[in-house]
């Protein structure tokens, strides 16, 4: 294997920080007071365009005009630090790992930036590859997946994916990238290796014979 992409959210620090609440909350508040979509109606309109599109933003550009890199800054102000702490025994655990990572992600470069910054990973990743590698298409959709492999100049046969979304590496598996999943979450046939959280993520590679130097 000759590289790794990681998820930022919920994988690279536990769905129990809860950050996602706090983005959520900003969506909502986005929705109803930039929008002016009403409240009753908030709810199920996510849920539509977050099945449809992969993510809510998707929906707002296409139905509602929303300028996307209005709403990527809107959404994602929120206090990070309010929620994540440094992980340093995470940060040795990726340090030794021999393989070059990038994050790859639906958010946005700034806060992939303060959330790694908050975990005190700064200098961890070679790149952050975010929700506009392909034209604010975002994963599961093929393009930002062939959009990174393109950018790294590594075949997918040779990369490795870590998410905590059963159907982001779906997709991965169907590139031919090798795939973890980090969660508690049920077993499916697109996951190479399952792992309860990014701790364990050294014992997950030797799957494919990457050795940790810890
Ligand atoms: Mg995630």
């Amino acid at each position: 294997m000759d590289y790794i992409l990681f998820d930022l959210d919920n994988t690279l620090y536990s769905p129990d920080r809860e950050l996602f609440s706090l983005i959520d909350r900003r969506i909502n508040r986005y929705m109803n007071e930039v929008v002016g979509i009403p409240l009753t109606e908030v709810d199920t309109l996510r849920r539509a365009y977050w099945h449809r599109y992969g993510v809510t933003m998707q929906g707002l550009m296409r139905h509602h005009g929303v300028n996307p890199e209005e709403y990527l800054g809107y959404v994602h102000d929120i206090d990070v630090s309010s929620r994540l702490h440094p992980d340093l025994e995470l940060r040795a655990t990726l340090a030794a790992i021999p393989l070059p990572k990038a994050v790859f992600t639906n958010s946005s470069r700034d806060h992939s930036e303060r959330v790694l910054s908050a975990l005190g990973l700064n200098g961890v990743f070679e790149e952050i590859f975010d929700i506009r590698i392909a034209n604010y298409l975002p994963k599961p959709s093929p393009e930002p997946y062939h959009a990174v492999l393109d950018r790294i100049g590594v075949a997918a046969s040779r990369c490795i994916m870590v998410e905590d979304a059963v159907e982001n590496l779906r997709t991965a598996k169907e590139l031919g990238m090798g795939t973890i999943l980090v969660g508690d979450l049920p077993a499916s046939p697109q996951v190479d290796v399952h792992i309860q959280s990014i701790g364990e993520i050294s014992a997950a590679l030797n799957h494919w014979a990457v050795q940790g130097a810890s």
